[in-house]
């Protein structure tokens, strides 16, 4: 028979609502929710044992939708790090797996990684073997030869995109990654390093076999091809148009913000030396279209693109941009798992899905920085951290 854990706390945001109840409580059965409901009605419940968060919110655990296991943006020219040994890079991973999970960041959508140490990664964790969120993983990503992608590798014309495909599918990908532009605007507009003929390839392959689509793609005409196509998720956005963000809101495409990649100063210093001042240049442009994207009614959830149990940051971004805190959360939360295909697993503090939860001091809805001091990480029903609840 399972351990019944009752978990108390506070407030209670669900993933979706902040329920209306003084004080929320949640019953666990090994590793899954069976109840959730007002801390008085649950008092009752036959249980192995309590955690007692006092007066903490209590939320599900966060899913960073655009995560890459080895890629730390705090380091200095992190991106050409990714062209480190594997061994060197799997070592990140783990560290990186470490704050992540700590951080209550309990799940991550992996949005591509050298060779397939992702796949070894999710495996270790399932197994018990290795310490780290659940993950949900898109293997190499795509790229064109000329074109951008640091976790990407090389693939020309249709034929060996399918073949690209068909090996990362083979691998263990739960979704397919395509590296459609670069990140900023050009004197040029934004090219599209992959044809319209191979963009639609992808998206047609992954689908025949039963894959979602990822695109790395910031505007410009590829974002047309690949919505034309039936491209599922969007990843960055930073230059869209007007009109693009009329058909992504029609079309109910998924779109992965990861704001402090192209706002956060201190972490644009520590991309290669080379584009760090047009970055800078182009970072309120970006703002503008990101605010335009929330405005716009674009369904989204939020990524940090590696920056290691921080997400928060990027939560707090959103807000900035215009999001509700409750469309910010449930962009970590909710809306996060059902982009990443993980719905009906997490996300949510719901019966029949995975105790993934956290609880902290304040309440997130009034100031997402709160996500940044986390008290407590439950995952899987395993208390991961906790220290004296506030
Ligand atoms: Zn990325």
């Amino acid at each position: 028979l399972a351990r019944l854990t009752l978990i108390k706390g506070g407030p209670l945001f669900d993933g979706r609502t902040l329920r209306p109840w003084p004080a929320g409580a949640v019953l666990v059965e090994g590793e899954t929710i069976v109840r959730v409901g007002p801390a008085q009605d649950l008092a009752s419940a036959p249980c192995d044992a309590v955690i007692d968060r006092g007066r903490e919110t209590l939320l599900p655990g966060l899913i960073d939708c655009h995560a890459h296991l080895s890629m730390d943006a705090t380091r200095e020219n992190y991106l050409h790090r990714l062209q480190d040994p594997i061994g060197e890079q799997t070592l990140r991973a783990v560290n990186n797996l470490r704050r992540d999970l700590l951080a209550g960041q309990t799940s991550l959508r992996c949005c591509g990684d050298k060779e397939f140490l992702d796949v070894d990664c999710r495996r270790a964790i399932e197994e018990g073997r290795l310490e780290g969120p659940s993950l949900v993983v898109a293997t190499r990503g795509i790229k064109a030869s000329h074109g951008h992608g640091f976790v990407g590798y090389s693939f020309d014309g249709p034929e060996q995109i399918k073949r690209a495909i068909h090996q990362n599918a083979a691998a263990g990908a739960d979704f397919i990654k395509i590296f459609i532009t670069g990140n900023l605007e050009t004197p040029e507009g934004i090219p599209s390093y992959l044809s319209r003929e191979e963009i639609e390839l992808a998206v047609a392959e992954a689908h025949r076999i039963g894959k979602v689509t990822s695109a790395h793609c910031v505007g410009g005409p590829g974002l047309d091809w690949y919505l034309a196509a039936g491209g599922d998720v969007v990843e960055h956005a930073y230059f869209v148009s007007r009109e693009q963000i009329e058909r992504l809101a029609a079309g109910r495409t998924w779109v992965v913000l990861t704001p402090t990649f192209i706002l956060e100063e201190s972490r644009i210093r520590h991309l290669p030396p080379g584009v760090i001042e047009e970055t800078l240049r182009q970072g309120r442009r970006a703002a503008e279209c990101l605010a335009a994207l929330i405005a716009g009614g674009v369904r989204f959830g939020v990524g940090s693109d590696g920056l290691h149990g921080e997400l928060w940051r990027d939560i707090a971004r959103l807000v900035e941009l215009g999001a509700s805190p409750l469309a910010a959360l449930q962009a970590a939360t909710s809306n996060a798992a059902e982009l990443s295909g993980l719905g009906a697993r997490t996300g949510t503090l719901e019966p029949g899905r995975a105790a993934d939860l956290i609880s902290l001091a304040g309440n997130p809805l009034a100031d997402p920085a709160a996500l940044g001091n986390v008290g407590a990480v439950i995952s899987r029903g395993r208390l991961i951290f906790s220290k004296p609840p506030a």
